[in-house]
């Protein structure tokens, strides 16, 4: 392919790239957005294929593309919705372990260079290692391999500042007198920085993580398509490193905790994930599916809480026939959608576009909480931590500071949910034991299949 046609190419890649994330940005244009990604990313490949890979390697690139193709169709098309941070965990440090290796191949095959690309070098080794063995971490950590509370090395924040002083000082050196050793020397510290970085993170904070390395990974690519000299990786690069800095700013926000919280929380003990205590024996109020589907029946204005626990009963489909019934019947439903309710950004919103629950009919979490005061009965679906008033009173939560739903304010609040056991955070939730909490206690799908039967009967 001549050189012209390669760049124009990639110029079109780069503005497929560009058109994805604005796509991206809402649920309606997401589906859109993500094909105009995948055309861009497919379309940088077919260039690159004809316009600069050697001959010599070209069984060996084939074979690569055929097993990372089958590895990331089949378990994209295999993941559960609610392991779907775990998946972007493992793909996003695979992205930046391969920048790392590119570019001491790189360093291996054509030498160290001059002194810019030596530095981008080192950068891409360091920055796409971190990603890479923090990435691990973390999917280890959701997937429940590994605990998924902080973990503290002994002297850990000592330990790490060291660890980070050594990786500092071997890549100056490295720039000021290359040799072969460092680099490994540096690699293998990198890889060891990004463990301890991710250890001591647990809970809530986890995904906080997750989304930071994956702006890390997209730095590293951006700095290796500098050591190859291929633009389309620089602009790719940093629009993910832009991307994810943002949505790591977005989710702590969402959760009321500072960056630094997140990062370091641990060395001070207020990382996000509670120990789940509380007095078994203390009174609630349970009911039957048909006290339930009555309260809804005779209400004026409703408000559905889908949570976490929704998107494992799979119920968005139910929720949504419920929502017609009650509908059908006048009375006026909104789904209340809270930006950190499930277990990844925009997962409420994916799980009800399922359900092809219309847009309007969500409402964000400051366009709807004026309306509790005015709702006679709240329906919580799995939901928890999201609407847990401790996060306003009690300083000691680890979810202190995230704005929550005011669920408490409305007349009526039902939960469904199996058992008393708290949520994600691990801390009790005083809206369960007020006296006008009523609990249905089940799987969701359940619980709604036969509230809506209930609802059909009356
Ligand atoms: P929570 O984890 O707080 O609560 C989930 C609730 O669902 C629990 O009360 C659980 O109770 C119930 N549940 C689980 N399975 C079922 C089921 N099959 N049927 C019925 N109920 C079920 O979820 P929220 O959505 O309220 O809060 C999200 C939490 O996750 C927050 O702490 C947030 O910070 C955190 N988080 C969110 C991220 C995001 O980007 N969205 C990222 C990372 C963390 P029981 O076991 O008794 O059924």
């Amino acid at each position: 392919m001549s050189s012209s046609w390669s760049q124009l190419a990639n110029l079109v890649a780069a503005v497929l790239f560009i058109l994805a994330l604005k796509g991206l940005s809402s649920p309606k244009s997401a589906r859109n957005g993500n094909l105009l990604g995948a055309a861009g990313a497919l379309l940088a490949t077919v260039v690159l294929f004809f316009s600069g890979i050697k001959l010599s390697n070209l069984l060996l690139i084939i074979a690569a593309i055929l097993v990372g193709s089958a590895i990331g169709g089949i378990s994209a098309r295999r993941v559960k919705m609610t392991q779907m941070p775990q998946l972007v965990a493992l793909f996003n440090g695979v992205g930046g372990g391969a920048a790392a290796l590119i570019s001491v191949v790189e360093y291996l095959e054509a030498g160290a260079g001059e002194p810019v690309a030596l530095a981008a070098t080192v950068f891409t080794v360091v920055v796409g290692s971190i990603s890479f063995s923090g990435s691990i971490v973390t999917f280890l950590k959701l997937q429940e391999l590994m605990t998924s509370r902080p973990v503290i090395v002994p002297a850990g924040r000592f330990v790490t500042i060291l660890v980070a002083a050594a990786t500092l000082v071997a890549a100056v050196w490295l720039v000021a007198a290359p040799q072969t050793w460092l680099l490994v020397a540096l690699l293998v510290l990198s890889l060891v920085l990004g463990i301890l970085f991710v250890l001591p993170v647990g809970g809530a904070d986890v995904p906080i993580v997750i989304s930071l390395l994956n702006a890390f990974t997209g730095l590293s690519v951006a700095a290796s398509g500098y050591v190859l000299g291929n633009v389309l990786l620089i602009i790719a690069g940093t629009l993910v490193g832009a991307s994810g800095t943002l949505l790591t700013r977005e989710m702590a926000k969402a959760m009321g905790r500072p960056i630094t919280a997140t990062l370091f929380g641990a060395f001070n003990g207020t990382t996000a994930g509670g120990s789940g205590t509380g007095d078994p024996d203390r009174p609630v109020r349970s009911a039957s599916p048909n006290d339930v589907a009555i309260m809804l029946a005779y209400a004026a204005k409703v408000i559905l809480v889908p949570g976490y626990g929704l998107a494992v009963a799979q119920a968005q489909g139910t929720l949504r026939e419920l929502a017609d019934l009650l509908t059908a019947r006048g009375v006026e439903v909104d789904y209340a959608i809270h930006p950190v309710a499930g277990r990844m950004p925009g997962h409420m919103n994916v799980l009800l576009a399922e359900a092809s629950v219309p847009y309007e009919q969500l409402k964000e979490m400051d366009e709807i909480n004026p309306e509790f005061a005015m709702t006679d009965v709240v329906l919580v679906v799995g939901a928890n931590d999201v609407v847990n008033p401790a996060a306003r009173t009690d300083k000691s939560a680890p979810i202190y500071g995230m704005p929550i739903l005011n669920v408490d304010q409305a007349q009526q609040v039902v939960f469904l949910k199996r058992s008393m056991r708290p949520g994600f955070a691990g801390i009790e939730n005083e809206v369960l034991f007020d006296p006008k909490t009523t609990l249905l206690f089940g799987d969701a799908k359940d619980s709604l299949t036969k509230v809506v039967a209930a609802l059909k009967a009356l």
